[in-house]
């Protein structure tokens, strides 16, 4: 294969497809190639899928951009790659991301980092946001039909704001995360980018199915719980025509928005309102503490799930059989020293910190506590209750509803536009906190499961010069269809 990621560091190509098949497959052409031979096997049969390099490619190596698996190649397909391709998929190439999934830039590659192919007024390369960056940026510029990204903390929604895409986190437990490398366990989700919401639900929908090769994945019988509430004749009108009560967490208006990302807030809550749904404002106090929660919690399972990077079971080895000819113990430092880069060292000594017998009772248990109150806030203001919590009898007297509250919330997914990648190289500038600040509004919903979609909305001029900021819908957990349904209405 051929690595192309130093020019645009975007897609990796591989020689045995041509470089014709990778680049924008029109819809009236995919009709004609699909169409023309047979009925199409699905949504995505003939269609161009890109995939973030830490879910495992049998055909492709799978690097998670990291110099610790720089040439490592997964003997298996993860459970999403094969029932892409079963449904006709091609898999385009592999994306580049922030190393391990850590960033919110793409900036933190082994190879280097993602353009936007949206550029500023001035013309300035600009940030494809992170970690699932080269997945929407290869997306954005019509690489392919749509892609598989991961989101943890945002690295799906983040990048579909920066580059103008739609961005989509499943509930969590949704879709099978087996051979999906592990980031953060208890909040990594794989997430779908595209240019339409119609497109995204079609692979949801693909992929939407028990797996029983992944421990976390929701069983048959929970699925049919879920679906049980959601057929209920309240829940069920939300689907169909009824106006929604739409919420608008108060605490995400912070002071630090920019004005354009105000705007798209107002207007898409001003389209809503002139579609027939209802506004109101309501309160999610935990949130300001949603973000230190989440940095506690995320490299503390990533510093446990990266012990296994050790030099000796995967990937790239320090040199010499005993790492240089020392003693044996040098070949795990010498391998991680040199195997990982700076922000995924930051974290696992941050989560071994946060771990350890001394901390662990101050930071990760703590951390767990702040979750549970950012869930309880979520719980209060939806109607619908969380469907996995509602016990048998509230369910048969239909006593779900617990005060008339919203249906979905709409908020920015990033308190900001693209930064200039220029401004993030350099230290002066922005520092690593300063990434950390720009997932405060997706954490929450990742900290509860939750279902979130960031759809682009215009706030300026139009075509590719329009200015866009991402508008997020998050939903009461198993309303994924429902947080769909709102962000195609904002398309
Ligand atoms: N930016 C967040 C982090 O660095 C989220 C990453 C993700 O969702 N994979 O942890």
């Amino acid at each position: 294969w051929e690595n192309t990621w130093g020019s645009d560091c975007v897609l990796r190509l591989y020689s045995d497809k041509s470089c014709d098949n990778q680049i924008g497959i029109a819809d009236d052409d995919w009709n004609d190639h699909t169409l023309g031979k047979s009925k199409p096997k699905s949504a995505v049969d003939g269609r161009l899928i890109s995939i973030k390099d830490n879910i495992c490619t049998r055909d492709m190596p799978t690097t998670c951009a990291s110099g610790i698996l720089d040439k490592f190649k997964s003997p298996f397909n993860a459970t999403v790659v094969d029932e892409l391709e079963n449904a006709g998929a091609i898999v385009a190439g592999k994306t580049n991301l922030d190393e391990f999934g850590m960033g919110s830039n793409s900036i933190n590659s082994h190879f280097g980092a993602v353009q936007n192919p949206r550029r500023d007024g001035s013309g300035e390369d600009l940030s494809a946001g992170g970690s699932s960056g080269g997945s929407a940026a290869s997306v954005a510029a019509d690489q392919c039909y749509a892609s598989l990204g991961t989101d943890t903390g945002g690295s799906v929604r983040l990048p579909a704001a920066y580059t103008g895409t739609v961005g989509f986190k499943p509930s969590y437990g949704m879709i099978s995360r087996w051979g999906v490398v592990a980031y953060a366990n208890s909040l990594d989700t794989v997430g779908i980018l595209s240019k339409t919401t119609a497109s995204v639900r079609d692979i949801f929908d693909l992929l939407n199915k028990h797996d029983q090769r992944d421990p976390t994945n929701l069983s048959i019988q929970s699925r049919s719980r879920i679906n049980a509430y959601h057929q209920t004749p309240r829940f069920a009108s939300r689907l169909t025509s009824a106006p929604l009560r739409i919420g608008v967490p108060i605490e995400y208006n912070v002071s630090e928005l920019t004005p354009s990302v105000r705007r798209a807030w107002i207007l898409s809550l001003a389209h809503l309102q002139k579609q027939g749904h209802t506004i109101h404002p309501v309160s999610l106090p935990a949130t300001r503490h949603a973000l230190s929660a989440y940095y506690i919690l995320a490299p503390g399972e990533a510093s446990s799930n990266l012990a296994k990077y050790d030099g000796v079971r995967y990937g790239t080895r320090a040199a010499g059989p005993d790492g240089d000819g020392k003693p044996d113990g040098y070949l795990y430092a010498n391998t991680r020293g040199e195997g990982f880069g700076a922000e995924v060292k930051r974290r696992i000594v941050l989560g071994t910190f946060s771990l350890s017998a001394d901390e662990i009772d101050n930071y990760f248990i703590k951390a767990q506590r702040v979750r549970r109150l950012v869930q309880h806030d979520f719980d209060s203001v939806f109607a619908a209750k969380h469907p996995l919590h509602v016990t048998a009898s509230q369910h048969a007297q239909n006593d779900s509803v617990t005060h008339p509250d919203v249906d979905v919330l709409l908020c920015p997914t990033a308190p900001s536009s693209p930064p200039r990648l220029s401004d993030l190289t350099d230290p002066k500038k922005k520092s690593s906190l300063d990434a950390y600040v720009t997932d405060v509004f997706t954490v929450p919903a990742s900290l509860a499961g939750l279902p979130a979609v960031s759809v682009p909305v215009t706030v300026a001029g139009q075509g590719d010069e329009a200015e866009l900021a991402g508008i997020q819908v998050v939903g009461q957990y198993g309303d994924d269809e429902l947080v769909m349904n709102v962000g195609e209405m904002l398309e």
